[in-house]
């Protein structure tokens, strides 16, 4: 069939050229966001290419990048980028895997030619001008410790142990980027260079550039850059590296200390759709089918969990690349979580649902469902094609340039997958799933990681083996799909009305005041095409409810996620809304509740029906509801396991001194979880919508959306904001808390907190704040992570928590260490933050004010931010956005300094230090 479907057209907007070295390029004008362009490079390799000895220098390589190349020596790089208001790790970074690397400069504001021109001249130096001196590379080899340190965890243990079983005969088995670190110790720098100029070549990069850029232009600036560059005629060719079949199913299991939860996953390997047909609409078809079978099978595993006895408490599946590694393989994969002591148990139900969608494909109404879903993604999609982001387009060019993926106009992909996925029957993906997805002896893979503990009885490859040769003798009942058929509200309530109606010209927006006391909010925006955004809050939340609803206040918001609406339990909802586009959740914090909410425009009746049963009408749901205490009883039993999470926990403690509602609870507090109480405490929260301000943003109808209001938040009930007592506790003076955790890689974690109640909520000093985080951060990368390697990364952030009595300012800087230079670290962030507080550099400071006004520009076209400035506006009466840009041009060193002076003048201090256990 594959050989007679028509090819698909590539997008005529993208302008696709090769070079005589064969330097490959992709270039496309995109006004969205405005006045920006996106630069990127993609290089055909990665970690595959590197030989034994070489074991970690392709991503060595992609370090050395930034730090010295002929046109920016040592630090000019970033130094100048900053200068455009780029910033390092957010809009300027790389990655290496074990196929591609890719390097990228985003968001570069297209005022200035000479900006866009400097950027290709990185571009530029990253394909053949990267200068890796003997000095850089010496300093970088204890940052790739660093992030080799942040990275090991449990799962990543246990795949590089497994990986060689899971790739037999295969280079796959031995190439983890990260590499070995007696290499990357002792590596000399020749044998980085020869892998840069063996790899790094024309013929095997691709540029891509989309923006609001002069293609012309640009691209006449590609062939002069880039044109000089020679490739010898013998340089080595890429050879994709094969992934065997395997003739006898593999069976591999894996154990860490660390690891919290039995995972199992089983691989059913395929090859992937060869080159030629990518380009064809075979390609599409089978892209379509695998999603709608991995939606169809995902939402059986969800129905499945809900029930007592299921002996996993989530299951997966997914269509990708063989352990997500491997181009030259495909695999469905299923993938699920094991109740504790049900590992086998979860074996057996993982592979008997792969061998029941194998023996009797999936039912018509779940095809109907699953197709209504992918549709309505496509038309969302569609809607908002002229407001597609750089990235969007650059990341498909990648794909085209490394994959041969298609890369049709959004106009072409869209006729072309309504015209199929009318014309597709059903009976196609019953086929097709039947090839995909089989648990016979080839080219199956079963992989098993547990937790590492004495005494305990692991699950044996042989165990494996005898529980999956068990399933595939069992005779099989196809499945039954239970579904409501009945619209989601029954009855209407009774209309209200809006009864005035005002406007705030100076953020733009309509009040609208409703029979019942409700305020609403509307500002209509062009940002997105398809997107609207509601948010109702109001005064009450946690601080209503004394200690005995401790546990209640926890899961509250988990609670209404887990439970029905209206006549619909929680599975019959998720059913229901197949083909919507609407999703509406609470969120209950300490002094405040939240009704929070997100549709298209076509499904913004939907929303509102959701918004109206969340406040007035959940429906209990006891099995969901079990499924998920039973979750969160496996997160609880086993965090102590996770260094992480214990260090998370600890430092809760220390910021709230202690008060239990702010960290993790223990697994036997659930006991104390009351369902019915807690679906009281929502109803008492969330019951009287006419108390609520709300607020929607986005591409709504103007005419069609008062109707809606009227019907649906007009018509709920009266009521006035209950206003409780403060309970957060947090730490004042000094506050100390250093232990010891045992760990598999060792690794410090450092956290220093300075806390002041004084200062009022004002624009300037939220601005202050954030200015004074980013200039800290500047100076800890520079000297904590790059001049004492102590860090793979060091960062400040500041908050303002308005959820109580008063405004509280909380400044942290916060580092994961190596153990041996922690104290170094701790001493370091502790110098500079007193430093700053007598001076700081214009240098430091004037790239802070660059980044900040050009992420305010670019946040002035999105619907979350206006979001968070309504909301600050009519919460608190505090106007985040007129006055900004004066604001932040006018900040000087002195009002930082002063400003970070006052902060810490309060003595609330807190350190939080975790150790490795010797
Ligand atoms: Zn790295």
């Amino acid at each position: 069939m594959a050989q007679q479907m028509p090819e698909i057209p590539v997008d005529s907007a993208v302008r696709i050229g090769k070079l005589d070295n064969g330097l490959t390029y992709y270039l496309r004008h995109n006004n969205y966001p405005e006045k920006k362009a996106n630069f990127y490079i993609a290089q055909r390799v990665g970690s595959i290419q590197e030989d034994d000895s070489q074991q970690g220098l392709a991503h060595f390589l992609e370090h050395m990048a930034f730090n010295g190349s002929e046109h920016f020596p040592e630090g000019k790089m970033l130094e100048y980028l900053q200068t455009i208001g780029v910033e390092f790790g957010r809009s300027l970074n790389a990655y290496t895997s074990i196929d591609r690397t890719v390097y990228y400069i985003a968001d570069v504001s297209t005022e200035r030619q000479s900006a866009l021109d400097s950027c290709m001249l990185v571009l530029r130096d990253w394909s053949s001008g990267i200068t890796a001196t003997p000095e850089e590379i010496e300093k970088e080899r204890d940052v790739i410790h660093n992030e080799y340190r942040m990275r090991n965890n449990a799962s990543q243990r246990m795949f590089e142990r497994a990986l060689p079983a899971l790739f037999p005969g295969s280079k796959y088995g031995f190439r983890m980027p990260i590499g070995k670190m007696e290499i990357i110790d002792n590596f000399k720098p020749e044998e980085l260079i020869a892998y840069y100029k063996k790899w790094y070549r024309p013929d095997n990069q691709g540029i891509i550039i989309v923006g609001d850029i002069d293609v012309d232009y640009t691209e006449n600036m590609i062939k002069k850059l880039f044109g000089d560059i020679q490739v010898a005629p013998d340089a080595a060719k890429v050879i994709d590296e094969p992934v065997p079949d395997n003739e006898q199913t593999i069976y591999v299991s894996e154990k860490d200390n660390e690891q919290q939860f039995p995972i199992v996953r089983l691989a059913m390997k395929r090859d992937p759709v060869p080159a030629e047909l990518k380009k064809t609409v075979a390609y599409l078809v089978t892209a379509y089918l695998n999603n709608l079978i991995c939606a169809m099978t995902n939402s059986r595993f969800t129905e499945m969990t809900q029930q007592p006895d299921c002996p996993f408490i989530q299951a997966l599946a997914q269509n990708e690349s063989y352990m997500q590694l491997a181009r030259t393989k495909d695999a469905m994969m299923l993938i699920g979580v094991a109740k504790d002591g049900k590992e086998t148990e979860t074996v057996q139900a993982v592979t008997r649902e792969a061998k029941r969608i194998h023996d009797f494909g999936f039912t018509a109404t779940e095809f109907a469902r699953a197709k209504a879903d992918y549709l309505s993604s496509l038309e969302k999609m569609y809607t908002n094609r002229d407001k597609m982001k750089n990235e969007q387009f650059a990341n498909d060019y990648i794909e085209n340039f490394l994959e041969n993926s298609p890369i049709p106009s959004v106009e072409d992909l869209y006729q072309t997958m309504n015209m199929l996925s009318q014309q597709l029957p059903f009976e196609l993906a019953n086929q097709y799933a039947q090839q995909i997805i089989n648990v016979d002896e080839k080219n199956l893979v079963v992989f098993q990681m547990e937790q590492e503990k004495e005494g305990k009885t692991y699950l044996t490859p042989e165990m494996m083996k005898t529980a999956v040769e068990g399933v595939r003798t069992e005779t099989l009942e196809a499945w039954v799909d239970n579904v409501k058929e009945e619209p989601l509200m029954a009855e209407m309530p009774v209309k209200g009305q809006i009864v005035k109606e005002t406007e705030n010209t100076t953020l733009g927006y309509q009040e609208l005041t409703l029979s019942n006391g409700a305020k609403v909010i509307l500002k209509k925006t062009d940002f997105k095409d398809d997107e609207v955004m509601f948010q109702g809050e109001t005064k009450g939340g946690m601080s209503l409810f004394g200690e005995e609803d401790l546990i209640n206040c926890m899961i509250i918001d988990a609670a209404q996620i887990y439970s029905g609406l209206g006549n619909f339990s929680k599975s019959e909802l998720d059913k229901a809304l197949a083909g919507k586009q609407a999703s509406v959740h609470i969120s209950t914090k300490e002094n405040r509740q939240y009704i929070v909410g997100r549709s298209v425009p076509k499904d913004l009746e939907t929303l509102f029906q959701l918004v109206y049963l969340t406040m007035n009408n959940i429906k209990k749901d006891e099995k969901s509801m079990a499924s998920f205490v039973n979750q969160m009883q496996m997160v609880l039993k086993t965090k102590s396991l996770n260094p992480q999470l214990v260090y998370q926990d600890s430092l809760a403690n220390t910021k709230y001194n202690g008060n239990p509602l702010f960290g993790l609870p223990e697994a036997e507090d659930l006991q104390k979880f009351d369902y019915d109480r807690t679906l009281q405490m929502v109803k008492q929260l969330y019951g009287n919508g006419g108390q609520f301000i709300y607020t929607i943003i986005g591409n709504f109808d103007e005419q069609t959306i008062r109707p809606l209001i009227e019907q649906y938040i007009a018509s709920m009930p009266a009521g006035t904001a209950a206003e409780g007592k403060e309970i957060r506790t947090f730490f004042t003076g000094k506050k100390v808390n250093r232990f010891e955790k045992k760990m598999e890689t060792p690794q410090a974690q450092t956290t220093l907190i300075w806390k002041n109640d004084q200062l009022p909520y004002t624009m300037e000093n939220k601005i202050l704040l954030d200015a004074a985080s980013r200039v800290l951060t500047r100076i800890y990368l520079r000297t904590i992570r790059e001049e004492e390697s102590a860090a793979y990364n060091v960062s400040a952030g500041g908050a303002i928590d308005v959820m109580g009595d008063k405004p509280v300012f909380l400044l942290t800087v916060q580092a994961p260490t190596n153990p041996d230079k922690q104290a170094i670290a701790e001493e370091l962030m502790l110098k500079f933050i007193n430093e700053a507080c007598q001076k700081i550099a214009d240098d430091d400071l004037n790239p802070v004010k660059e980044t900040m006004l050009k992420q305010a520009e670019d946040a002035n076209r999105e619907n979350h931010h206006w979001m968070d400035v309504l909301t600050e506006w009519t919460a608190e009466g505090v106007d985040l956005q007129t006055n900004y840009v004066e604001t932040v041009k006018g900040l000087t060193p002195e009002k930082v300094q002063a400003f970070i002076a006052t902060i810490l003048s309060a003595g609330n201090q807190a350190s939080v230090v975790m150790m490795p256990e010797k």
